[in-house]
């Protein structure tokens, strides 16, 4: 054991003072570096980051990630892992292209090609270079270890490269096809949307909607087909009506007229007023009948503007009766598909209505809504029209409402994958478990093939060159495309991508790029190929670190990161890309709604850090449910409660070891010189209990049930062991052997906690082992050994717990009886069921020190109860008395400041005088004169 000098601790524990102290020394002394470099390279534990997006300030959901991304990684270490980690920004995409079309004051696709693609392209890579610095500042203040300057960006050449490379090995196994499909359409971002993008955030909105039940008159008869719509402006393009088969339809006169719709849907379509049943007849009756469109902005087929049986019809709201826009709507287009009907596609890449549509010619798609409903009003086409507050999709970056929209784009054949990512979904450890087959499996099944084109600027080229005569150039890397065009090529990103060409092979004709860009979630998907510029580099340390061993996000992810990357490393290599995974849950703000700075509804976290420590939001937040996939409300009070149940009760309970062992100039050495007592072991016994319980949760991913011990921990050493040693340690002690093995038990008591608890509270475990041993850092040192099960005394352990029933027993007996515990009694009885309990002498004497009883006698019974015999002696009340004075004593010296060794002379009015030796011991006192008034006498 190194010599180190015991330190007194002044002050309080003061978090912010501990922590920021413990941060400039981990940078100053690189430990972080070195408890990488310090395990071996040939024994890796893998860790992949998902990238957050580069830009604006981290919030409780990126601190809640950064945590656990520090937590397991610093476990693993101590466990002699060599666990590298590097942090990533996810750079492009409609993010950063939202945010520069913001700053430069322009709105849409239209301005961006006015400006030029190279101004645009300039703007996104000098707003993602500023990197904010207050990353930093968290990422630190949180004690997250990882290594900030050497991050990877997904804008990277070399990242980019490996991102060409995965597109092009998909391209190679025939996975990516070019196609028509209905998908989620941004109009003001003028780009395809995947589905799961919009899913991850819930970019649902409730908003207000027509809703409008518009009439179709039947051919030749003067009847109408009512239906019902919230998208009037897909009603130029309506090129048919879809119906139940199965359902009974009815014929109602309402106002004269007469109407067909859902049986089903009479009370909800006219309410209270009375109409008139004239007929009813099945749907399928329906079927085939021709009726007048409403408008004629296109030419229609002779199959067009007829009624088809349809699956889809809902009986649930509408009419019954669905009006079909083909190219709206994946439903409506599949109807179209089905029986060839015409597509018109009416909205343009803006959102704007075709010049064909005269009615709302070049309009927004949602202004157009009211001038058609105006139309058909004056044309006395609509029955009803209301609004409807309904969960609508929208822009998950500028908060355009989206539409289903039929587009040309580029897929990744999902479906022909999900076999297998559900077979190697086997070999993943999913925490909580509940996921795996649950939302994640669920989401394999629903998924659509991925739309991984968009027609933007800031992100990877589709690395597609296509010719007029239909031969493609797919290079799956920069020197196989330099090969082809014949030049350097310095940047992957738009415009200057788009100026490579070359002559085609087979023809000779000139061949371009194709104009889209990857979506950016192809990107985040290559992370564990593109971080290490695989396969161009590194492919030993890819090789050995694929799969991740550990990867961890929100519950938002299941559909999106944790999807596309098992997406990617299927269809690459026939494999899952992550083992273990920690599914988080989200924070919500404190009034349940989701946190906004405009609710006001959540603590400031940077204030919040400084105030309460980042030790005690870790402790609050990886000891609570959101670390097993629940949403939880953050709360003050809960991360408040952290600092002071447990983090101050451990930095008061080492402070009082520290400062009695350095005042009585204790050295550890290595062997106990004694047998320890019965206290000491079962303390020893708690702590190794403890560690093991860390260590075996900590290993299974089970954060909170790790966290879970630490608390109980605290409380037994400060409440128990400390509180019954008190008498034990310092200058007053007389028995200097059991003195010291008090201070040897807390000495491996502070080490090994220290150690164990270092990867959930980094701080104050970091400060106390190195306060305490010298050593360099906690993070440095091995896993305690000593938490094997031989060690932990499972009967000492009960007895224990029955010890302190009988304590807590007497203690309100006391209570309840009005006897303070200073006033010694002649003897307590209890009664209970003892059987496979073993309470020797040595905890007897514990019992009776607690409870200030001179004698206890055990007797049988079914309950606990206790009984204490309340007659006072003469001996008796003076016994209590020279207590009470002992404390006096106490505390006048605390107030006269007298050092906790010095011993000094006392004035008192009056003293048990039988009690005149226990009373100088216990404090330091060296003589008793009588006086009028209890007086402390210094310096003498
Ligand atoms: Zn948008
Ligand atoms: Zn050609």
């Amino acid at each position: 054991m190194a010599k180190h000098k015991l330190k007194p601790i002044e002050t309080n524990y003061v978090p912010s003072q501990v922590e920021e102290e413990v941060l400039a020394y981990w940078k100053k002394n690189h430990i972080f570096e070195k408890s990488v470099e310090n395990r071996p390279e040939n024994n890796s534990y893998s860790f992949y980051d998902g990238p957050p997006f580069i830009t604006g300030l981290p919030h409780y959901g990126h601190l809640l990630g950064s945590i656990v991304k520090d937590v397991i990684p610093r476990y693993q270490t101590m466990k002699g892992k060599r666990v590298r980690r590097v942090w990533g920004w996810d750079c492009h995409g409609l993010p950063a292209e939202n945010k520069v079309e913001k700053q430069l004051g322009i709105n849409s696709k239209k301005e961006i090609e006015t400006l030029g693609i190279d101004k645009f392209i300039a703007a996104c890579k000098d707003y993602v270079g500023n990197v904010s610095a207050e990353w930093e500042w968290y990422v630190d203040h949180i004690g997250r270890w990882v290594d900030f300057k050497n991050a990877y960006k997904t804008m990277d050449t070399d990242y980019m490269e490996s991102v060409i490379w995965v597109f092009h090995k998909l391209y190679d196994k025939k996975l990516i096809y070019k196609g028509q499909r209905v998908s989620l359409f941004c109009p003001r971002c003028s780009t395809p949307i995947s589905n799961f993008e919009v899913a991850m955030d819930n970019s649902y909105k409730d908003v207000t909607d027509p809703s409008v039940f518009v009439k179709f008159k039947l051919k030749g008869e003067d009847k109408y087909l009512l239906a019902w719509t919230t998208t009037p402006w897909t009603l130029p393009t309506n090129f048919a009506l879809g119906v139940a088969q199965e359902e009974t339809y009815v014929q109602v006169t309402s106002n004269g007229e007469s109407l067909i719709l859902a049986k089903s849907r009479l009370t909800a379509t006219f309410g209270d007023e009375k109409v008139k049943l004239e007929n009813e007849f099945s749907g399928s009756d329906l079927v085939g009948l021709e009726y007048e469109p409403l408008y004629t902005d296109y030419p229609a087929k002779p199959q067009d503007h007829q009624v088809y049986a349809a699956n889809f019809v809902s009986q649930e709201d509408g009419t019954g009766i669905v009006h079909i826009a083909p190219g709206f709507g994946e439903d409506d287009t599949a109807l179209g598909k089905e029986h060839d009907l015409t597509v018109a596609e009416s909205v343009d890449e803006e959102g704007k209505l075709d010049p064909k549509i005269t009615v709302a010619a070049g309009k927004f798609f949602k202004s157009a809504d009211k001038l058609i409903l105006t139309d058909l009003q004056a044309r006395n086409l609509v029955f009803k029209l209301e609004s409807i507050i309904h969960s609508y999709p929208h822009c998950h970056r500028c908060e355009t409402p989206l539409i289903y929209k039929v587009q040309k784009a580029w897929y990744l054949d999902v479906a022909s994958l999900k076999k297998q990512m559900k077979a190697t979904n086997r070999d993943i450890n999913w925490v909580p478990g509940h996921f795996k087959h649950g939302r994640f499996e669920l989401g394999i099944d629903s998924a659509p093939d991925w739309c991984i084109s968009r027609t933007r600027y800031w992100g990877a080229p589709i690395p597609v060159w296509e010719c007029v005569c239909g031969e493609v150039f797919v290079p799956s890397s920069i020197r196989d495309l330099e090969d082809w065009a014949g030049k350097k090529i310095t940047d992957l990103h738009r415009p200057d991508i788009d100026n490579v060409t070359s002559k085609c092979t087979k023809c000779g004709s000139l061949a371009h790029r194709v104009p889209e860009v990857l979506d950016s979630w192809v990107e985040a998907a290559s992370m564990p190929y593109g971080q290490r510029h695989y396969p161009f580099e590194n492919e030993k340390e890819f090789l050995a670190n694929f799969p991740a061993d550990f990867i961890t996000e929100y519950t938002g992810q299941l559909r999106a990161w944790f999807y596309v990357m098992h997406v990617i490393s299927n269809a690459l290599f026939q494999t899952h890309c992550f083992k273990n995974v920690i599914v988080q849950g989200v924070i919500m703000g404190n009034d349940g709604r989701k946190m906004s700075k405009n609710y006001g509804n959540y603590p400031d976290p940077k204030d919040y850090i400084v105030k309460y420590g980042a030790d005690s939001l870790r402790l609050y937040l990886m000891g609570s449910p959101i670390m097993v996939g629940q949403d939880i409300i953050i709360s003050e009070t809960d991360w408040q409660e952290q600092l002071k149940t447990t983090l101050m009760t451990l930095w008061n309970s080492y402070k009082f070891f520290i400062n009695y062992a350095a005042l009585d100039n204790w050295e550890p050495k290595i062997e106990m010189e004694q047998v320890p007592t019965k206290l000491d072991l079962w303390i020893l016994s708690r702590l190794n209990e403890t560690v093991l319980e860390i260590d075996k949760q900590l290993g299974a991913y089970q954060i909170p049930r790790a966290v879970a011990t630490i608390k109980p921990f605290v409380s037994d050493l400060s409440t128990w062991y400390i509180r019954r040693s008190r008498d034990r340690v310092g200058p007053t002690t007389l028995d200097k052997t059991d003195r010291n093995l008090a201070y040897s038990t807390l000495r491996t008591v502070f080490v090994v906690l220290s150690q164990a608890v270092s990867p959930i509270i980094p701080f104050l475990s970091e400060f106390i082992y190195r306060h305490l041993t010298g050593e360099a850092s906690v993070h440095l040192a091995d896993w305690p050994a000593v938490g094997t099960p031989e060690v932990i005394d499972q009967n000492l352990i009960r007895n224990m717990a029955e010890v302190r029933r009988i304590v807590e027993a007497g203690h309100a007996f006391r209570k309840t009886n009005n006897i303070a515990v200073k006033q010694p009694l002649a003897e307590l009885t209890v009664k209970g069921n003892f059987e496979d309990i073993t309470i020797d002498n040595q905890l007897i004497q514990l019992i009776k020190d607690e409870l200030n009883v001179e004698e206890i006698k055990f007797i049988g019974g079914n309950q606990l109860e206790v009984d204490f015999d309340t007659k006072l002696t003469d001996h008796l009340i003076k016994k209590g008395r020279a207590r009470e004075l002992v404390r006096a004593i106490q505390e006048a010296r605390k107030a006269a400041a007298c050092r906790l060794d010095e011993v000094i002379a006392v004035v008192l009015p009056d003293w048990p005088v039988e009690f005149e030796d226990y009373l100088k011991q216990q404090t330091l006192v060296r003589q008793i004169t009588r006086g009028e008034a209890l007086t402390v006498v210094r310096g003498e």
